[in-house]
């Protein structure tokens, strides 16, 4: 008898020779050109490439923001060729989490509140809501940090209020674009490090978009894209780091303090932020970071 081992998980999501272009002006903008790739659940990816390589466009596809031209794209087992707009919210909000340089959280909104948004659209009462959100801010290291509001907090804690905002809702695939790109290299390197260890320990797969060479060497994946078309894929095969994969709630990152024990050893001093008041809350009504264009937010200097 063959031998009978854990029934391998169906991809988080599958793009099979998509294909992705936009009009403008009465002219065909091939933006992406027969990209295949696979996400499996627990992945860590970082996507990298020249400005106008793509890679926004790659990760509005992947997000279900946006449906390919050309190609076939499964995310969460669902072909979204076959799904209305209502259904890619729906799959949205529960599949997919995202994370932007500039957090784009609601500045005069608290912590929790910030955090306990996307369950709104779930159906969940008020109370559980801000109990799920106070408790995924103490897994980010903010337990106690759940009523001040973005803007009396520092660039790295408005960043880990923001990843809080993208796992309430316990998704497959956390969506990042350039998350350590507004913070100082210490900082950064503990939203890094918080990042690392959320993949490891509860199995969200991470593709982040980043720009920077260290950060992006410290991906088990790098796919590198070159004018619409992934140039390579590397660490395609390495077996992602959780093998188990309990939900984010089931489990606390840390103990004691409330606080990872990456963030425990991480600096203090964080500088004040400016930022922080991005155009709109990203897990809104529609389940993704839109708003009413379905389209990310473009980075304010950022070079995607
Ligand atoms: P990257 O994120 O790597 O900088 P993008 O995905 O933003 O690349 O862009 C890929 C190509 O598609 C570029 O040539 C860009 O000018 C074009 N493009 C992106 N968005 C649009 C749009 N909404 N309309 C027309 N062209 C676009």
């Amino acid at each position: 008898m063959a031998p009978t081992g854990p029934t391998p998980r169906p991809p988080a999501i599958e793009a099979v020779d998509v294909s992705r272009t936009y009009e403008l002006d009465g002219v065909s903008v091939p933006a992406l050109r027969g990209v295949s790739l696979t996400v499996q659940p627990g992945d860590y990816v970082a996507l990298v490439g020249p400005s106008g390589s793509g890679k926004s466009t790659l990760m509005h596809l992947l997000g279900g923001l946006d449906r390919p031209t050309a190609g076939r794209l499964v995310i969460g087992g669902r072909n979204v060729n076959s799904l209305s707009a209502p259904e890619m919210a729906t799959l949205r909000n529960e599949t997919i989490g995202f994370v932007f340089q500039a957090f784009h959280l609601l500045p005069r909104t608290s912590a929790v509140d910030n955090v306990a948004l996307p369950l709104v659209y779930r159906g969940i009462g008020a109370r559980q809501r801000r109990e799920r959100a106070a408790a995924m801010l103490g897994r980010v290291g903010l337990g106690h940090r759940l009523h001040h509001r973005p803007n009396q907090m520092s660039g790295g804690e408005q960043q880990r209020v923001a990843i809080a905002r993208a796992l309430v809702t316990d998704p497959t695939v956390l969506l990042a674009d350039e998350p350590t790109g507004n913070l100082d290299s210490a900082t950064g390197q503990a939203v890094l490090a918080l990042l690392e260890q959320l993949n490891a320990e509860s199995g969200v797969a991470l593709v982040m978009v980043t720009h920077d060479r260290e950060v992006a060497a410290r991906a088990r994946r790098q796919i590198a894209m070159r004018d619409g078309v992934v140039v390579s894929d590397q660490g395609a095969e390495a077996r992602p780091a959780a093998t188990t994969v309990p939900g984010l709630h089931d489990r606390p990152l840390s103990d004691g303090d409330g606080r990872p024990e990456t963030l425990r050893t991480a600096p203090s001093a964080e500088p004040r932020s400016a930022s922080g008041s991005g155009p709109g809350h990203p897990s809104g009504g529609s389940g993704g970071p839109t708003g009413a264009t379905g389209r990310l937010p473009r980075q304010a200097g950022g070079a995607s």
